[in-house]
């Protein structure tokens, strides 16, 4: 038996049970194995599964009291994963779907994602099966302050900067850094996302939108093309849906669906995002409500439904495992010609094999959403130089970044002989350099 598929059997049987962390794992190691077979010193040294398993993980116990008096229970997780190249980085998510397999996968994809970067960042993630859906701003209030009760201690701003991810917006990133100041009496860069009253950065609200958008488009540009007049379908009506939307119409595209966790939205005349920004960032209510409010908008419960839809380019951005082998057989059926990955492994393996088979331009999620911490990494510099950077010149920054990503991995894939597949292009380049610098520091 090969040396990926040893390591992966045993990681199968020693994390049984945990199908996402097992699944982020397989579609990882499959595709080093060009640059694993180039290394015959990765397997002398054990390094894939020292980088399969994580440096440390923390969980522990979130008790916190409701508004009628009850007290309640969550957990709370803090993988730190891999520090070989900068402090662990990464977000943390608030959704009663989390589990520790859930954190591990995030945490896996982490360390390849913030290094496509190029930017000094380790790689972990966190969060807790916590639903702030329904609850009131006290109830977040003392949950966060919980949470962060336990975490402080475990996080700086030199080993581990947490930010947001799922559940996790301005609020909670308000209440986690109220919380971890008044415990520590440190006003630093401990947290990324922060409001910019005190030591946020422009753009870091928009970027994984914006940055998934950016990078898409030079895809397209390579191939003679934009992103003027495409019919363009987003999953999810949150933070990086809403971003990714704004951008793709400030290029000409039309946005004709979105949806949340309970349906989605289809708008023929094109999404209007204000109604939606309404909606869900000010009011956080349910999507349907926009069918209430546009005229000739139409509301389908339930999710799947919408991959239905023909457009020239999808952009996945809620949740992991969205769209199956059906959803991409429909896709693609219906003339999909691009797929840009917004939320972390939103396509299943099989899913992504019908793409590829059917010679779609897949854009995997660690190249193509790396926009958030990428300028999550730009707020730390910010932070530790005590600067304040334009909207400009951290936009300006935060495109340079995704398109040099592109080209990483565009060339990448074409140097190990898979010229085209930016699964294996984004997984090897985003290794190279941890390997290096794994290899560099001894076994540790
Ligand atoms: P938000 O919480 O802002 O929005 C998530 C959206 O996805 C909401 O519309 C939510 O619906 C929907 N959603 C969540 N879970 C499900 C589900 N199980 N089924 C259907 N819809 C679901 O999160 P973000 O926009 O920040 O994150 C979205 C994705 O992008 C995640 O995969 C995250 O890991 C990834 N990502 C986020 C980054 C960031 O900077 N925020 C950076 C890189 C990746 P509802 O409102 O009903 O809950």
């Amino acid at each position: 038996m090969e040396y990926i598929e040893r390591v992966l059997e045993a990681l199968k049987r020693k994390n049984p049970g945990e199908s996402e962390f097992q699944q982020a794992a397989e579609e990882i190691l499959t595709g080093l194995k060009p640059i694993v077979e180039r290394h015959p010193e990765y397997e002398k040294t054990a390094l894939l599964e020292r980088f399969t398993e994580p440096e440390r993980v923390i969980m522990f116990r979130v008790p916190w009291t409701d508004d009628h008096g009850n007290v309640c229970v969550n957990r709370g997780y803090r993988v730190q994963f891999n520090s070989a190249i900068g402090p662990y980085k990464g977000g943390l998510r608030f959704h009663p779907s989390v589990n520790l397999s859930v954190i591990k996968f995030l945490g896996l994809e982490q360390i390849l994602k913030n290094s496509l970067t190029g930017l000094p960042i380790g790689g972990g993630k966190g969060g807790s099966d916590f639903d702030p859906k329904g609850k009131s701003d006290g109830e977040v209030m003392r949950f966060c302050q919980s949470f962060m009760s336990e975490l402080y201690r475990h996080i700086g701003q030199d080993t581990d900067v947490p930010a947001g991810d799922i559940g996790v917006g301005g609020r909670e990133i308000g209440y986690l850094f109220g919380q971890y100041k008044k415990l520590t009496g440190l006003h630093v860069g401990v947290l990324t996302g922060r409001g910019l009253s005190y030591g946020g950065s422009l753009v870091r609200t928009e970027a994984t939108g914006y940055g998934l958008v950016y990078l898409t488009a030079k895809a397209l540009e390579r191939r003679g093309d934009s992103f003027e007049g495409k019919t363009v379908v987003i999953s999810g009506s949150g933070n990086v849906a809403i971003y990714a939307c704004e951008k793709a119409q400030s290029l000409g595209a039309k946005v004709v669906a979105m949806y949340d966790s309970n349906g989605y939205i289809y708008d023929g005349e094109g999404i209007r995002l204000d109604v939606v920004k309404q909606i869900k960032e000010k009011e956080r209510a349910r999507i349907s409500e926009y069918a209430a409010r546009v005229k000739g908008a139409v509301y389908c419960e339930g999710c799947k439904g919408i991959w239905q839809i023909p457009c020239d380019i999808a952009l996945p951005c809620a949740t992991q495992n969205e769209i199956d082998e059906n959803d991409a057989a429909a896709l693609v059926k219906n003339g999909v010609k691009y797929v840009g990955e917004g939320a972390n492994m939103p396509t299943t393996l099989a899913g992504i094999s019908v793409f590829q088979n059917a010679g779609v331009v897949f854009l995997p999620a660690k190249a193509a959403n790396a926009g958030g911490v990428a300028t999550s990494a730009l707020e730390m510099a910010q932070s530790s130089g005590r600067m304040f950077w334009s909207f400009a010149e951290v936009d300006a920054k935060l495109k340079a970044i995704m398109e040099n990503i592109y080209e990483q991995m565009d060339a990448t894939a074409e140097s190990y002989g898979c010229a085209g597949n930016y699964v294996a292009g984004a997984n090897i380049a985003g290794f190279e350099k941890v390997a290096e610098a794994m290899m560099a520091q001894g076994i540790v």
